[in-house]
């Protein structure tokens, strides 16, 4: 039915009913039914009813003004009903008497053919009056539904219906340890209410397909024994007008007089996309208003009654700034893809369900689907599963876990599902080589984290930096260190391989900002000194630059960036060439471990010869 009839009670539709029913009624009359009775029913000559009755095989007789009826047990010795017409036949009384066969005349009843024709256009239509009148009453409740709408669509799951905790959501360390605060405060919300804290009132998890955020929230109201309100942003497209603002309204009325509980909204962008400012879009009203109910209900309710809000996203760039405000989503959980650790957790959690060998090697698996999410994990398992019972077996073996690799990888054919080895091996050098230069140049651990996993951000691999991005202070010395650490991605694919790849193109953008912001803005350069070359315009709009100096001032500032950053450059080339091996032995741990952590970073580089035994 369509939303738009529907509101409008959708009689339009019963009346079509109607009239469809109407004309299969007709036509079975007119066309079907005598057919069927005219079949039931064999025409004989007068002839043979005589020698019939004379057989004594005629069982009754009935006459009318047309004709004579009656029936006959044929050789199977089932009933046939004959009819023949009216021959001029005296003696045909006296037959029958002879013959000790009842036979009547049929009373010409008027009533009785009113009735049957009553009875053979009333009785089809009964089911059906009856069908339509169900369905009228079924619509009828759906109206009513819509009218309420929340009410009964906003699913309620109790901790014990979603049955997950965080036993089930393997890897995920960092994601469980900030949602564990969460259940914390859900647990006990005195504590934090005594001391006066604000928890915060929404956690967005943030991270690409099937890496299990969904699952993640899930555990989180399992652990917390919290109700848990689920609703995902598909349940508001296709709404009628109106009816995703009161979706909305009615979830958070709901989740009030429920606290503690957690509020779940799936898929968010679908929603929360950012609101357009040009207007030009006239479709969005109805996906706007939802948006600002959902932000006008996150302000509007106490964080401290204890209703918490996760919402789950894999786009998060297309968020309205406005969800991620402090006080709204104001925290922030990736949930990204699993390292080789993760992998093998997620394997086993999986792998228990199923009848495994007992010589059943994970890690080898775990190997070779590095880039893979939980989902396809999850699913090589199963996979497996189905190819031992096709072959016959009673579990899994190894074998069967290698094939479904393949196939469900490859099944999948997403852009870097898999990372090869060989692109794994640059990004792993890469990816040392922005720490060690880092390393090197402050004598100090330089990194939390390094990890070859791809992110959210389309970034092969990742070298989380200690130092802010933005930093209050900064010494023209350390400026250049950065940049130099910046480079050093580069350098050390140059370095090791020869070649160049187009992995280091985030870092040029990088270096090249920091350069020009090194000589027009903070006047590190010896040329200009401190002069203002350059403004900062919009800085509420993601800060844009203007230069403000002539033409041929501009094109100095060009030369003057390319010689810093070339500077840098050949500052990290020196610096590496120096330490090839560390970063040769450090690369290979990376790429054995996909991840590692400042320490372990700290621990090999200072180690003369790095234990690579594993
Ligand atoms: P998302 O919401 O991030 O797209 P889901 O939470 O729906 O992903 O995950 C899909 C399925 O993949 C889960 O039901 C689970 O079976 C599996 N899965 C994903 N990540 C994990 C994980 N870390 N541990 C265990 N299973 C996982
Ligand atoms: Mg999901
Ligand atoms: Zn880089």
């Amino acid at each position: 039915m369509e939303p738009k009839n529907a509101g409008g009670s959708g009689k339009r539709p019963l009346i079509f009913y109607y009239i469809i029913v109407l004309v299969v009624v007709m036509l079975l009359n007119l066309l079907v039914f005598p057919k069927m009775l005219e079949r039931s029913v064999q025409e004989v000559p007068y002839s043979q009813f005589i020698s019939l009755l004379e057989e004594g095989r005629v069982n009754e007789v009935y006459r009318d003004d047309t004709q004579l009826t009656f029936s006959i047990t044929n050789e199977k010795g089932r009933e046939v009903i004959c009819k023949t017409g009216l021959w001029p036949d005296d003696d045909l009384t006296a037959r029958l008497n002879e013959a000790g066969v009842p036979y009547a005349a049929e009373i010409p009843q008027q009533n009785s053919g009113l009735l049957t024709i009553l009875l053979s256009w009333i009785l089809p239509f009964l089911p059906f009056i009856l069908l339509g009148w169900f369905m009228s009453r079924k619509m009828a409740k759906g109206g009513a539904n819509t009218m309420t709408f929340g009410k009964s669509n906003a699913k309620i799951y109790a901790e014990t219906e979603t049955g997950k905790t965080f036993a089930d959501v393997a890897g995920q360390d960092e994601a469980k340890e900030a949602l564990l605060e969460i259940v914390d405060f859900l647990h006990n919300p005195d504590k934090y209410a005594a001391i006066g804290a604000n928890l915060p009132k929404g956690a967005l998890l943030v991270g690409p397909p099937g890496t299990g955020k969904t699952l993640l929230a899930k555990a989180v109201a399992g652990e917390a024994h919290v109700p848990f309100f689920s609703i995902s942003g598909s349940d508001f497209v296709e709404m009628f007008v109106g009816m995703g603002a009161a979706k909305v309204r009615d979830l958070f009325k709901q989740a009030g007089e429920k606290a503690p509980c957690i509020v779940f909204i799936d898929e968010i962008d679908t929603i929360g996309k950012k609101r357009d400012s040009s207007g030009m879009t006239g479709g969005n009203d109805e996906r706007e208003q939802t948006l600002n109910q959902l932000l006008a209900e996150m302000d509007g309710f106490d964080a401290r009654k204890g209703v918490v809000i996760l919402g789950a996203t894999n786009r998060p760039e297309i968020l309205d700034p406005a969800l991620l405000r402090p006080g709204r989503f104001d925290r922030r959980v990736p949930v990204e893809l699993p390292d080789l650790i993760g992998r093998e957790a997620i394997l086993r959690v999986h792998g228990r369900r199923v009848k495994m060998d007992a010589n059943v090697d994970y890690n080898v698996i775990a190997r070779s689907t590095s880039g893979a999410s939980g989902a396809e994990l999850a699913n090589i398992i199963n996979e497996a599963a189905l190819r031992a019972v096709r072959m016959g077996r009673n579990t899994v073996s190894q074998e069967d876990l290698q094939e479904s690799v393949e196939t469900v990888i490859a099944g999948y054919q997403r852009k870097n599902a898999v990372i090869s080895d060989r692109e794994k091996r640059i990004v792993a050098c890469h990816e040392i080589g922005h720490a060690l230069a880092a390393a090197l140049q402050t004598h100090s651990a330089p990194v939390q984290k390094i990890t070859i996993i791809p992110r959210t951000s389309g970034a092969l691999g990742y070298t989380m930096q200690v130092e802010e991005e933005e930093r209050v202070l900064m010494s023209r010395e350390e400026a250049f260190n950065k940049l130099v650490t910046l480079t050093a991605g580069r350098v050390a694919e140059e370095l090791a391989f020869g070649s160049i790849t187009s992995g280091a193109s985030n870092d040029i953008e990088q270096a090249t900002r920091l350069a020009r912001a090194m000589i027009t803005r903070y006047g590190m350069s010896e040329e200009f000194g401190m002069v203002a070359l350059e403004q900062v315009t919009g800085q509420y709009m993601g800060g844009d630059t203007s230069l403000c100096c002539s033409a041929e001032t501009a094109a100095r500032i060009d030369q003057a960036v390319i010689a810093l950053v070339k500077e840098a450059h050949d500052t990290a080339h020196r610096l590496l060439g120096e330490n090839m091996k560390q970063l040769h032995d450090l690369s290979e741990y990376l790429v054995m471990r996909e991840t590692i952590t400042g320490e372990e970073f700290m621990k090999i580089l200072n180690q003369a010869t790095p234990a690579l035994t594993e």
